[in-house]
């Protein structure tokens, strides 16, 4: 099969290097001609919403899917009538407003941290004493890796706040002191069969992921957030790989968001698991068996933001795997992932720790 993929990053990449082997072929469409999808496949160069270019995308390939979240809705759904698509439109356009990823959240049953939607100057000042404070204001649409993003923490950081970020829908969400941070991946086929997995623990810096470990020793825990992916994954009629991002706090989960795609939480999974989220995304659109989503070993994936390490240096450390998506550096752009896998959890922090060195 041949198989489109709307944007050509790290993840269209990663889902291209799984899909080989299977003897899948893939296509991209991106408006850089430099990204990393090129390095595996061709790409057709244009705007993710332009028409033109979505068309012959889909006119050269048998399904589609993405691998980034803001492709504009209205056009997915246009292509999506003349050639199968997955995941499914709306499920990308539910992840792209975080008004509606929370309501979602609440009619599933899902718990979320309070929030109130803030369209002016008064309604902050409301949302924010029926919230409390510490809050976090949030731009409704294209915030990720904490763009878009104010955390207030007395009333003198509301004016500051929405001198910021006033002017696009908002909402106010209270800021959640949480103990950690984790994530849940499944995957569910279009032939209905689900797979999850094990809870992902995640530490971030300034919005941005840094590091991930799994499995996260949290058995009940997980067990709730796999059951809060199932309602989500049913909702949606869902073929492919989904993610959900949750707080712990007071030992209760609390649903952040959601990624209807690959995510790089589970970029462990590639040396980590028997079959990675890239392969069983893959799997999952095209309707074939599932592969088994159990951990090797013990996991941790470090990203590499700004400045490449000395590849010598990282693969010095044992149980270490490097990942070059192939970028320009800048400052605060992923660049690469490095993974380590160790027989025990000790072996693993302690790998992680001396790759985390390496990238200093
Ligand atoms: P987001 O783009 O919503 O995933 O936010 C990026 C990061 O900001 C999260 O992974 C958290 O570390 C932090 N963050 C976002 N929302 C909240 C909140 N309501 N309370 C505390 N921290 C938050």
């Amino acid at each position: 099969m041949r198989i489109g993929i709307i944007g050509a990053g790290q993840l269209g990449r990663m889902l291209a290097l799984a899909g080989y082997p299977l003897g899948q072929r893939f296509v991209f469409l991106d408006h850089s001609a430099d990204a990393p999808g090129g390095q595996v496949g061709q790409i057709i160069c244009g705007e993710f919403g332009d028409r033109e270019r979505l068309a012959e995308l889909a006119s050269r390939v048998d399904i589609l899917t993405y691998d980034v979240e803001n492709v504009p809705a209205e056009a997915v759904e246009e292509v999506a009538r003349a050639k199968p698509f997955q995941p499914p439109p709306a499920a990308l356009a539910a992840g792209q407003d975080r008004l509606h990823e929370k309501r979602l959240f609440e009619r599933l049953g899902i718990p979320t941290p309070e929030f109130r939607t803030v369209d002016d100057r008064m309604q902050l000042d409301f949302a924010s004493a029926a919230v409390g404070l510490p809050a976090v204001l949030k731009t409704r649409r294209l915030g990720y890796d904490g763009r878009g993003q104010h955390v207030l923490r007395t009333t003198a950081d509301i004016d500051v706040a929405w001198n910021k970020l006033g002017g696009v829908p908002l909402i106010l969400e209270q800021f959640v002191p949480f103990e950690r941070e984790v994530s849940i991946i499944g995957v569910r086929s279009t032939t209905g069969e689900v797979a999850h997995y094990p809870l992902t623990e995640n530490t971030h810096a300034d919005g941005i992921l840094v590091r991930s470990r799994a499995p996260c020793d949290a058995p009940p825990l997980e067990h709730t957030a796999r059951d809060y992916l199932e309602r989500i994954l049913r909702h949606f009629d869902y073929a492919g790989v989904l993610t959900l991002e949750l707080f712990v706090a007071g030992g209760r989960l609390l649903a952040n968001e959601i990624a209807p795609r690959v995510h790089n939480s589970g970029h462990w999974t590639i040396e980590g698991a028997i079959t990675s989220q890239f392969e069983n995304h893959v799997r999952a659109i095209l309707g074939l068996p599932l592969g088994d989503t159990r951990p090797l070993g013990h996991s941790a994936m470090l990203n590499i933001i700004g400045t490449m390490p000395k590849l010598e240096r990282v693969l010095r450390v044992r149980g270490a795997h490097y990942h070059d998506y192939g970028k320009s550096p800048r400052p605060g752009r992923k660049l690469g992932h490095v993974t380590v896998v160790a027989p025990t959890p000790e072996q693993r922090d302690a790998a992680l720790e001396e790759l985390a060195a390496c990238l200093a």
